[in-house]
């Protein structure tokens, strides 16, 4: 059996999750160590300023903002141009069934406490009910973002994994480092032991069991579940925080989707996306991207890509 190597770990609550880096590696010196921990502190500063970009629960962010200035033009940051242009592109592929402008029906259904400070938002007030994708526009040559409607966009199924992808950018010359984001991974190189990194697929159904495991390099790997349940305590129980905005109620095509891809976002977005639409339909959505993933519906049955089989390890009974 071969030894491991030294692993450096951090963990902080961001992005209303907990964020965790691991480098994998030693370092024979100071220098080496200060430059690691600051390669680490700039991948975290990124989870913050999307926080701080993409939040729907901080007035002060950039999204909030551009409420107050429905019908103009606004000058988006790359990251939110971003995010939203791929989501919008997403939503129109699907027809809806993945849509970056339910923000004010989210809060409406009781996703709605700001989870630092515990403050109940109330943007409901400003936004109208019956908006879709088709009332934001992006202009991709002045890279500017217009509400045609009083509208709160919701970017909680890519931010995530925006922000993995862009600490994975401050991360990758380690070569071996994994990135945690709340059940967004990327998983770069190898693990402490030297072998392909290990990602356990929660069962959707057993506490502490694993309904799959997967063997991963240089990949992320993102799941929506039905368990990761964010609404407040009185909302029905069988109501969660993935919603099919066609029907305006909480999905229930699928109870968990898997989605590895070489981009985080792209996997945070398809794995919602794959949720919503489930079987065989959101699994035609994965190989049409190109990417791999594992659906698993509300009887327990599996759909999965072609690919897949590749990263798969042993199934858990
Ligand atoms: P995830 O856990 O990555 O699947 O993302 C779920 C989050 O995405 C929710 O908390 C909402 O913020 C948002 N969301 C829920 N349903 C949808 C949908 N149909 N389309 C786009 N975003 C969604
Ligand atoms: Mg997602």
């Amino acid at each position: 059996m071969s030894a491991g190597v030294d692993a450096y770990v951090r963990s902080t609550a961001l992005m209303g999750t907990v964020v965790s880096m691991q480098v994998i590696g030693h370092c024979a010196t100071d220098t080496e160590r200060v430059a690691r921990d600051a390669a680490v502190d700039r991948a975290f500063e990124w989870c913050r300023e999307i926080e701080a970009c993409c939040s729907r629960f901080d007035p002060t962010s950039e999204v909030s903002r551009l409420l107050h200035h429905v019908g103009e033009a606004v000058p988006a940051s790359p990251m939110l141009f971003g995010a939203l242009r791929f989501a919008l592109a997403l939503a129109q592929e699907t027809g809806g069934a993945f849509d970056p402008t339910i923000g004010h029906l989210m809060e409406a259904r009781g996703d709605n406490i700001a989870y630092r400070t515990r403050a109940i938002v109330n943007t409901a007030a400003d936004a109208s009910h019956e908006t879709n994708w088709r009332d934001v526009h992006v202009d991709a040559d002045a890279k500017t973002v217009t509400l045609l409607k009083p509208l709160m966009l919701d970017l909680g199924a890519v931010a995530k994994g925006l922000a993995v992808d862009l600490a994975m950018r401050e991360l990758r010359d380690y070569t071996n480092f994994a990135i945690d984001a709340g059940g967004d991974l990327y998983l770069g190189g190898t693990n402490a032991m030297r072998a392909p990194w290990v990602v356990g697929i929660r069962h959707p159904r057993e506490v502490d069991a694993l309904i799959q495991t997967l063997h991963v390099s240089n990949v992320a790997v993102c799941t929506s579940g039905d368990y990761e349940r964010r609404l407040s305590s009185n909302a029905p129980p069988d109501e969660h925080h993935i919603i099919d905005p066609r029907s305006r109620t909480t999905a229930s095509a699928s109870i968990s989707a898997t989605v590895i891809a070489s981009s985080a976002m792209v996997a945070d977005a398809l794995a919602t996306a794959a949720f919503v639409i489930g079987g065989r339909d959101g699994i035609a959505l994965l190989e049409q991207h190109s990417v791999d993933g594992l659906i698993i519906s509300k009887s327990l049955e599996r759909f999965a890509t072609r690919g897949l089989s590749r990263y798969v390890g042993a199934v858990a009974s």
